[in-house]
């Protein structure tokens, strides 16, 4: 289950104070709450300093049965939900309102967790916590870097991303073999792409299947660009294709998208 408890208070406390530090209009002198979801609390160790934290109005959820029981019997003011993260109603599990994500996730699942954030980005104002070092890289990476991939794309598109600290593997046990690093995400003020949403992250995914590679290559499944002679008509569609998707912004992949979706239509007329 991704189980690597973390054994630093220190460090437990600093990723506590992830979630309010990046909404300065949330710091100390608001009286409003924010809500918080803490996803796989474990032992406890990063939720002791969210409870204690008056400004949070905490919820838990826990995967492990044995967890579950331990922090009932420690924390019986917690508000805590026995079940799987990433199969749970976040709309009925919180029915209305923002709230905060955090955690030092399972990394095992930690991709799965961000895209799940995705679909409730809208009511997800900052999404921080611990994860594996090098997916924290991915997420934060910028275009033309190694890293730089389908969940740099589409996270940056919605969230403005930190990389915060680096976390050493001798803070948990049992030692993970990887090392960690904490992040912040925090909802950009872009609420819709100017484009086909959908359509926009199967362009992102299907790009990345070959990331080395021209686009003509991998988005010839979404496009009528029958062979590499044939030649786009529109300068712009076709410059796009030369590029490797490692190349494109946030920006250019929107725009690659609405180009994309000009050439369905016309093809449909
Ligand atoms: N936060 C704790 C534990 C981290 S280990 C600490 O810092 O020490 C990751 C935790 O996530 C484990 O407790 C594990 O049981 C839990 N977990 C794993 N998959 C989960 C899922 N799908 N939904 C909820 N919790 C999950």
């Amino acid at each position: 289950m991704g189980q690597h408890f973390l054994t630093d208070l220190s460090v437990a406390q600093k990723i506590a104070e992830t979630t309010y530090k990046g909404q300065s209009d949330q710091v100390p002198s608001t009286k409003e709450k924010v809500r918080v979801l803490e996803i796989g609390p474990g032992m406890g160790v990063l939720t002791q300093y969210l409870l204690k934290n008056p400004q949070i109005q905490l919820t838990a959820i826990e995967i492990d049965r044995e967890s579950v029981a331990y922090l009932h019997e420690w924390y019986p003011e917690l508000d805590l939900v026995e079940g799987d993260f990433l199969k749970t109603d976040l709309n009925q599990l919180i029915p209305e309102g923002e709230f905060n994500i955090i955690g030092n996730y399972p990394y095992n699942i930690s991709s799965q967790i961000f895209f799940k954030v995705l679909e409730y980005k809208d009511r997800i104002p900052v999404c921080s916590g611990m994860i594996q070092k090098e997916v924290a890289e991915r997420i934060a990476s910028k275009p033309g870097k190694k890293a730089y991939g389908i969940l740099s794309v589409l996270l940056q598109a919605y969230y403005d991303i930190e990389y915060l600290f680096t976390v050493d593997e001798h803070v948990f046990n049992p030692p993970p073999k990887v090392k960690s690093a904490v992040i912040r995400m925090t909802r950009n003020k872009r609420r819709r792409l100017d484009c086909d949403e959908e359509l926009f992250k199967t362009v992102v995914k299907t790009a990345f299947n070959q990331r080395r590679k021209q686009m003509r290559n991998s988005l010839r499944s979404l496009i009528d660009v029958q062979s590499d002679n044939v030649q786009c008509t529109k300068e712009r569609l076709e410059w796009f294709l030369t590029r490797r998707p490692e190349q494109l912004s946030v920006e250019e992949f929107v725009e690659l998208t609405k180009l994309i979706q000009n050439e369905r239509n016309q093809d449909i007329l």
